[in-house]
């Protein structure tokens, strides 16, 4: 008798790249939660906090990018509440730490919003280095507002590499805003201008423009920044967001960037990305501490729907989870 024939189920195609589901920060903190997991793992239902307890988490904040002065501050209002509020063991520890990080981390709604101007159009300029993702986070984010029903016009103003304005016009392409280029190596506050212009004359309401991240000398690329910002408001629109882009697993070296950046612009926010990457997290507490300024977005990978509004608690609990 001869063997039925089973017949293959038909092969199905794989689903296409662009995975359109919004990234959770606790799928995507891999690498920075594992920082904190030997902490984690042995705090948990341990009956007593003894010295191991402090110098594990002390470990643990320095190895994941919190920085000496914070770590040190951390560590001394813990040890002052535990006393405070009878705190006993490891849970209880574990619980006044996310506590205490998600007080340090939150802000008011308002300071997380990306605002616009009463009279279109705003103006949102990107600065920071190259490779930071700037031109990646403008894709995102114009993604982010057409989908959101709005009318976006980018602006390619880092105009010294031919790659970025490609790169920038690809993304608007995709989702589906106008864009503003100029010949490589022309004047990126006139990009900035043209694009302003028209986005005025069509009526849009949203400018994003891109910038330079390196230029022959630093003094350069800061005048540079402050002529587009001056430039980009001759026109009718309004700048309302000067938007630092860090790239997380710079670590505390994107805190010398921020504040080389601060001194020529006027900084309303940071971008954070890469935070899936190798990044080691502790570096969005140093940034709210030190600088003062508010990390309004993470990128928490490369798709469009991969930037997400900074969430303290969210992000809290995915590190200590
Ligand atoms: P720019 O030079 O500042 O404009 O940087 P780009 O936008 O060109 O980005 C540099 C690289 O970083 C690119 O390969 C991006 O895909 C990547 N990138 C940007 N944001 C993220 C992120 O949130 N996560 C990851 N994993 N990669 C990112």
């Amino acid at each position: 008798v001869e063997a039925p024939v089973v017949e293959e189920a038909p092969v199905v195609e794989e689903a296409p790249a662009e995975v359109l589901v919004k990234p959770s920060f606790r799928d995507r903190l891999g690498k920075a939660r594992s920082r904190f997991s030997g902490f984690v793992g042995g705090a948990r239902g341990k009956s007593k906090i003894d010295e191991d307890t402090w110098m594990d988490l002390e470990d643990a904040l320095l190895s994941a990018d919190v920085g000496l002065e914070l770590t040190t501050e951390v560590l001394e209002g813990l040890r002052a509440r535990v006393k405070r509020d009878g705190i006993t063991d490891g849970d209880g520890l574990l619980e006044a730490l996310k506590d205490d990080l998600k007080t340090r981390l939150r802000s008011e709604p308002d300071e997380l919003a990306l605002h616009f101007a009463e009279t279109a159009p705003s103006i949102w300029l990107f600065v920071g280095v190259n490779g930071v993702g700037k031109t990646t986070t403008i894709g995102k984010l114009g993604r982010r507002e057409v989908d959101g029903g709005r009318t976006v016009m980018m602006a390619a103003g880092d105009t010294f590499r031919a790659a970025a304005a490609e790169q920038l016009e690809m993304w608007a392409e995709r989702s589906g805003a106008d864009i503003v280029r100029g010949a490589e190596g022309s004047d990126p506050a006139a990009v900035v201008f043209d694009a302003v212009e028209k986005a005025t004359a069509k009526g849009h309401e949203l400018v994003l423009a891109d910038t330079a991240g390196r230029l022959h000398t630093k003094s350069n690329l800061m005048d540079e920044l402050r002529k587009v910002r001056r430039v980009a408001e001759k026109g009718a629109g309004t700048v309302t967001e000067t938007l630092l882009v860090l790239d997380a697993t710079t670590g505390q070296n994107g805190l010398r960037q921020a504040s080389e950046f601060t001194d020529a612009v006027d900084l309303t926010g940071v971008v954070l990305t890469k935070l899936d990457g190798s990044a080691k997290g502790g570096i969005v507490l140093a940034i709210r501490s030190e600088l003062g300024i508010p990390v309004k977005l993470v990128g928490l990978g490369e798709g469009p729907l991969d930037l997400v509004p900074f969430d303290a608690d969210e992000f809290v609990d995915a590190l200590f989870s």
